[in-house]
């Protein structure tokens, strides 16, 4: 996973699980302070490589609420095996434990249901190559039919993985909201932020119409991807996490 820090991310401690908490409470929070929270409705999680079980919130928090001691961690079989939860969030199970059992190379698992997200997984065209924002996505967006959340749980886990694909990191979730994945916290981070502005950006310029877009060539659109991909060595979304922590007060920190 990603090589942690200590210095950056002004923690006391190098406990790869206690750096993987902290990390995914800082998410939860950077999340709520750009109003990218759905109340209790949507779910970040993050789990150390190679195991079989990973750190979400108790279902029933706000994103601001979330803090590293209040994140439980849960097995694929949805037992609790650190941490109280109050509610069982089977939707939010399913979806974590099937993607992470189907993507060994996958350690966070971020959805959403921000207004634009929702907006453009409502659209047939789906994401539209028009703008930097979106070219990371560019051929690498999956797309995953809305099912409804709990007709059938086992199936819509496998479906999801299976939509999500052997190698992509993003995917719409149709009529329902976002979803992206990471090897590392910091990843997910990164194609989320990016996707919600793709989003943002579509909906702005759908406004002219959608005969008047200008979508580049194919081909152009394919080097960006690579270009932007490989502009961003190693730890992709490091730089851009770290940023935001240094602007950031986390409410559990203590004073200084
Ligand atoms: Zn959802």
């Amino acid at each position: 996973m990603a090589s942690f820090s200590p210095a950056v991310y002004n923690l006391k401690t190098t406990n790869a699980a206690e750096c993987l908490k902290e990390t995914l409470a800082r998410c939860y929070y950077i999340f709520a302070k750009k109003g990218m929270d759905d109340r209790t409705y949507t779910h970040l999680s993050a789990r150390l490589p190679g195991e079989d079980a990973y750190y979400i919130y108790p279902l029933g928090l706000l994103f601001s609420e979330v803090t590293p001691s209040r994140l439980i961690k849960v097995d694929f079989n949805g037992n609790i095996l650190e941490g109280d939860e109050t509610i069982f969030n089977e939707t939010g199970y399913v979806i974590h434990s099937s993607v992470y059992k189907a993507r060994p190379d996958i350690n966070a698992i971020f959805h959403l249901h921000t207004t634009a997200g929702v907006a453009v997984s409502s659209m047939k065209q789906g994401l539209l190559p028009l703008s930097q924002f979106a070219f990371h996505f560019y051929n690498r967006l999956s797309y995953h039919g809305y099912d409804a959340l709990n007709l059938d749980t086992n199936n819509q886990g496998i479906n999801l993985a299976k939509d999500l694909g052997p190698n992509n990191k993003a995917m719409m979730l149709e009529n329902h909201g976002t979803m992206t994945c990471g090897q590392t916290q910091e990843e997910a981070l990164f194609y989320m932020l990016f996707l919600e502005e793709a989003c943002k950006v579509q909906i702005a310029a759908l406004s002219a119409g959608i005969d008047n877009l200008s979508l580049p060539p194919k081909a152009v659109c394919e080097q960006a991807y690579k270009d932007m991909t490989a502009f961003e060595k190693g730890n992709i979304g490091k730089r851009d996490f770290d940023a935001e922590c240094r602007v950031t007060k986390f409410p559990w920190e203590a004073s200084a």
